[in-house]
Parts: structure tokens; C-alpha cells; sequence
């Protein structure tokens, strides 16, 4: 019976919408992640900075847990606040004086 096989190659449940975005962060996270000190993560935390994990802009007006958020450089919703971003690792801490 080799009908099932092709039945199973155009399953419509592979297809999902927003996997884009999730195969977006993910290149961005094994490619490089962002590297800030816990200075300019209080900053960005008080500022609601945050960023985008796309094109790497900053953003602003993003609350410390947001995620996909639209992004004002490329358009893409991959940006991110910088507590999400650290818990996704995305992001990690590096010393100041290093
Ligand atoms: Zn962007």
C-alpha cells in the first residue's frame, strides 16, 4: 500500500502560519546572540528597549516580556523585550570591564 505515503507528503497540518517567525528567531539564535552587560539590560529593561531579532535594530516601547512585536526597521514581527529575549537565549550577559 503505498497510497498513504502520498497522502502524507501534503499534509495541510505541516504548514503552519507563524512558523516563519519561529524559524526566523531561531537562525538568529544559533547565528549570533546579543551580547549586553546588566547595565545596559537595566537600561533597556527602565527604557522598554528591546530588539529585533531579524535585521538586530533596537527597539523601543517594548515591554521587558514582549515578543513579536512588528519592527519599525525591517517590518518583520521578530522583535522582542529584553527579558524575553534573555530567557529565550537570545541574548546573554557579558562582563563591562572584559
Ligand atoms: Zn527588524
Amino acid at each position: 500500500m503505498s497510497d498513504a505515503n502520498h497522502y502524507s507528503q501534503c499534509d495541510p497540518e505541516r504548514v503552519a502560519p507563524h512558523k516563519d517567525v519561529e524559524v526566523e528567531v531561531e537562525t538568529a539564535a544559533s547565528r549570533r546572540v546579543f551580547q549586553i552587560t546588566e547595565e545596559e539590560y537595566e537600561e533597556l529593561r527602565e527604557s522598554y528597549g528591546g530588539y529585533c531579532v531579524a535585521c538586530r535594530d533596537e527597539a523601543y516601547g517594548v515591554e521587558p516580556d514582549a515578543r513579536g512585536y512588528a519592527c519599525d526597521s525591517c517590518g518583520k514581527p521578530t522583535v522582542f523585550g529584553i527579558e524575553e529575549l534573555l530567557m529565550r537565549g537570545l541574548a546573554e550577559f557579558v562582563s563591562d570591564s572584559a
